[in-house]
């Protein structure tokens, strides 16, 4: 148990059905927060909504701007507020940048980047009006160390941080904090692909020699979306076991 207190909060985690998202979800309702854990498919949302306490599913595909909207207006009708502001979705299009597509750029772009666009600027009025926010976005360090192959990935993580750093200035003086987490290798479906040499070959590269958990993300998330955080903004939080250093 965390002894970061959320109670009376509630936080919407974009990308909450599996992995990374998942373990948010679960941590920040476990430190009192009312969670609106969101997929693509109802179902598997409110399948994991019912694991993790008062937590409701919902179903919404963050690459469609409209969408994104209303998910935060209904999140906020069924709960009364939104206080904290996940951006986690996200997926990968790989292939080195002469053999990249066009669809792949914009699939990455409007999954990972345009989405929490969409989603701040919905919330951002309501946290407005009550004069307290909590935005995190997850981005990643291939966003900060680049990495062959990810060219759309990257540019996308890194817009992360540009986004990240424009709202944190521009709402700092209504009492929204907005910063990122940059998780390193973390144990999810995105890096089960990975064969078991490239795996020892990654861990290699890690200063404390493992991939990271998902919860090891989740714990940087609670801490910045608790009042613990209450003189942090426009930050870079890096959980990575080292790798990036
Ligand atoms: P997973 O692939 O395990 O999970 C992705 C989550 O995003 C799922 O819940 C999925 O929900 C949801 N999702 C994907 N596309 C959409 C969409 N269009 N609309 C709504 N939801 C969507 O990813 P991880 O947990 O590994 O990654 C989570 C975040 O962390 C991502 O932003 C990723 O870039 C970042 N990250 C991950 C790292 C890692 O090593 N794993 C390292 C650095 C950053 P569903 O399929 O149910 O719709």
């Amino acid at each position: 148990m965390l002894n970061i207190d959320l109670t009376g909060k509630v936080a919407l985690v974009t990308g909450s059905t599996r992995g990374i998202g998942r373990a948010i979800a679960g941590t920040l309702a476990e430190c009192g927060a009312k969670v609106a854990v969101v997929g693509r498919d109802r179902a598997k949302a409110e399948a994991v909504a019912e694991e993790i306490g008062e937590a409701r599913g919902f179903a919404c595909d963050v690459t469609v701007p409209a969408d994104v909207t209303m998910l935060v207006q209904e999140v906020e009708e069924k709960f009364g507020s939104l206080d904290i502001l996940v951006n986690n979705a996200g997926i990968t299009r790989d292939n080195l940048m002469l053999r990249m597509k066009d669809d792949d750029w914009d699939a990455v772009m409007d999954a990972n980047l345009r989405s929490a666009f969409v989603a701040i600027r919905a919330a951002s009025r309501g946290m407005m009006k009550r004069r307290w926010g909590r935005i995190v976005n997850i981005t990643s360090v291939v966003g900060l160390m680049w990495n062959k192959g990810q060219a759309n990935y990257a540019a996308s993580k890194a817009g992360l941080v540009g986004l990240t750093k424009s709202v944190a200035k521009e709402l700092a003086s209504r009492n929204i904090l907005c910063n990122a987490v940059a998780p390193g290798f973390i144990e999810t479906d995105m890096t089960a692909a990975m064969t078991a040499e490239a795996r020892a070959a990654m861990s290699g590269e890690i200063p404390l020699e493992r991939l990271g958990a998902p919860v090891d993300v989740a714990h940087a998330v609670a801490f910045l979306s608790s009042d613990l955080a209450a003189y942090v903004t426009g930050q870079v939080l890096v959980v990575d076991g080292g790798l990036a250093m």
